[in-house]
């Protein structure tokens, strides 16, 4: 248990830590891929987007390749109980966002939600981490609960066969929570193929008067 809240090793190279303080260790932290997009103007995460999902501002704090550092780091955040490890990142993103001019436009942070059965598992929602830093960093608050995350039994075809069930998860608009006018920071840990942003997004968007960013830890 003290070895889950106090990491002795670096989990980006597997080093020893010196002090329990230390979340990762000097070299890595130096090695980290930042994408300094939001520094720069870079249109990369924006694009990734295009013709999917209007975005007025995308970004992410880091690159992620496979087997890269900022995986490693986000594995340990996400499966490996290291939940300080994805707070700093998440710290590090908001204060580089809170310093641009688009953070005076955001009203709340919306993380993706996690399925209330994983989320028991896992003890956090990764996204709802992240989107605390980031909502502290802003001086905004989280809106938590206008996405859900549900399951269904889906058939999968194999072979010809619909021989194979598999849980198809889908995200919905709360029902029981309205979305006033606002622009919205959606977040989560990993931007890979972008599908999840692009299904979570759209739904925000259906609602009139609602603007879209996004960011994220890593993008692939
Ligand atoms: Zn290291």
């Amino acid at each position: 248990m003290l070895n889950i809240l106090f990491p002795k090793y670096c989990p980006g190279c597997d080093h020893p830590l010196t002090t329990a303080k230390l979340l990762a260790c000097v070299a890595c932290r130096n090695a980290l891929p930042l994408t300094r997009f939001h520094q720069t103007g870079d249109p990369t995460f924006v694009d990734k987007f295009y013709g999917r999902l209007p975005l007025v501002f995308g970004t992410a704090l880091l690159h992620y390749h496979k087997k890269g550092l900022a995986q490693k780091l986000i594995h340990a955040f996400k499966y490996n109980g290291n939940k300080a490890i994805g707070c700093w990142l998440a710290t590090w993103l908001g204060q580089e966002l809170a310093a641009l001019q688009i953070a005076d436009q955001i009203t709340a942070v919306v993380p993706v939600p996690l399925h209330p059965k994983k989320q028991r598992q896992r003890g956090y929602n990764q996204a709802a981490v992240i989107a605390h830093q980031i909502a502290k960093c802003l001086d905004v608050p989280v809106w938590e609960r206008i996405l859900l995350k549900t399951t269904h039994l889906k058939a999968q075809a194999k072979k010809n066969q619909w021989d194979r069930w598999s849980h198809a998860h889908t995200f919905v608009l709360n029902p029981k929570e309205s979305i006033p006018p606002s622009h919205l920071l959606l977040v989560d840990d990993v931007v890979t193929t972008g599908a999840t942003l692009e299904a979570c997004g759209l739904l925000l968007t259906k609602t009139p008067g609602i603007q879209l960013s996004c960011a994220s830890i890593a993008i692939a």
